[in-house]
């Protein structure tokens, strides 16, 4: 199953420096589409890379995409 993922900037926090930011500069990697867990709720079972180093540490963090506090765990 293909997921086509738009979007423009999300909220990232630095887990260096638990900073909060906003980019646009991200790309969504390892994305298996949408999964079921355990309780009956749809999680996009994807990562998401930094393109750009994190501006408060410089390392390029990947995350979770169910961890991220914004429209991808909770839109479809
Ligand atoms: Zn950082």
């Amino acid at each position: 199953m293909e997921i086509q993922v738009f979007f423009m900037e999300l909220i990232f926090t630095c887990p260096e420096t638990s900073q909060v930011f906003y980019t646009g500069n991200f790309e969504v990697i390892d994305n298996h589409g949408i999964k079921t867990d355990t309780a009956g709720n749809k999680i996009l079972e994807a990562k998401v890379a930094l393109v750009d180093p994190c501006p408060f540490c410089g390392r390029m963090h990947v995350y979770h995409a169910n961890e991220l506090a914004c429209p991808l765990s909770g839109r479809f």
